[in-house]
């Protein structure tokens, strides 16, 4: 049974690509390709905007009414929450990729998942979701003496600053070495007075022409230094991994999920 597919943000760089990769896979139904109300591609074929071939499916600044099993939402925090409502209208499932959200806002998705079943990830890759394993690892077994360092580097229209996934390698080194989170975070350095503070984790943000995305964690000690990183070739990565999550999603209980789940990797 093929799949009742919203896709929120259907415009957007993440957007197009799911409604392709959905469409090529043959697996969903797209019900509707939600752009915002004064986006230019409104009334426009949703499928031909894609360069996925022509579909009936136009792109439209409303939910729609019509049934659906999942939500896909890659758009923008504002967008996200009004996303989060819909699917509590409709009790659907939700698979959440917007990033830069506030703590009002993941607290929203927390309480919309004891209604209807959600996932929540800032990076839906499966070698990202290793290294979010990894980092805490490596963190815990290098111990203190290692000064950690975390570079995101993404392409130059990326809105939010740092990314959703160096965040959420910052918590998870956090978590499993004791540190706390955010307090333990410093972003960037610049000035006089700029010396690394003991225990600190510094985040950089990069953004420089189409990177689709790179994140590396250094942790170096006098005398050597550990790296390890993943690299994006192509946003068809996080597409994919966007849509598995949708067909695992739909029939879970009420629950926030994670990619960990969906993978079922650690
Ligand atoms: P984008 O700017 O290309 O696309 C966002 C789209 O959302 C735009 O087309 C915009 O018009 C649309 N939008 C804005 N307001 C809206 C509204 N009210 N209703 C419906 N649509 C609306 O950005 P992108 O590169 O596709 O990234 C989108 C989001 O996904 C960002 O937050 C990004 O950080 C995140 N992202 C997450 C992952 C992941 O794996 N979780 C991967 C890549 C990007």
């Amino acid at each position: 049974m093929k799949t009742k597919l919203v896709v929120v943000g259907a415009a957007g760089r993440m957007g197009k690509r799911i409604l392709a990769l959905a469409t090529e896979s043959g697996q969903f139904n797209i019900v509707a390709a939600v752009e915002r109300p004064d986006h230019p591609d409104i009334g426009k074929d949703a499928g031909l905007a894609a360069a996925a071939g022509p579909s009936n499916i136009k792109l439209t600044g409303d939910y729609p009414d019509a049934a659906a099993d999942v939500a896909i939402d890659f758009s923008q925090p504002e967008a996200a929450v009004a996303t989060i409502d819909y699917c509590l209208q409709k009790k659907i499932a939700l698979v959440l990729g917007t990033t830069g959200l506030s703590d009002q806002q993941r607290e929203k998705i927390k309480t919309a998942s004891r209604k209807i079943p959600v996932l929540y990830a800032t990076n839906m890759s499966v070698g990202m979701n290793v290294l979010f394993n990894l980092a805490g690892k490596v963190a815990s077994m290098l111990g203190e003496e290692y000064d950690i360092e975390i570079i995101e580097q993404h392409h130059r229209f990326k809105k939010d600053a740092p990314s959703g996934s160096a965040l959420t390698l910052a918590e998870n080194i956090c978590k499993a070495t004791g540190r706390d989170f955010p307090g333990s975070i410093t972003y960037g350095r610049s000035g006089k007075e700029a010396l690394r503070q003991q225990g600190a984790i510094g985040i950089h943000a990069v953004r420089a022409g189409d990177i689709t995305g790179i994140h590396s964690v250094i942790f170096g000690t006098l005398g050597e230094t550990v790296t390890i990183s993943h690299t994006a070739h192509t946003r068809d990565t996080f597409a994919r991994g966007a849509l598995r999550a949708a067909k695992w999603l739909v029939g879970k209980k009420p629950a926030l999920y994670s990619m960990t789940d969906v993978l079922g990797i650690l």
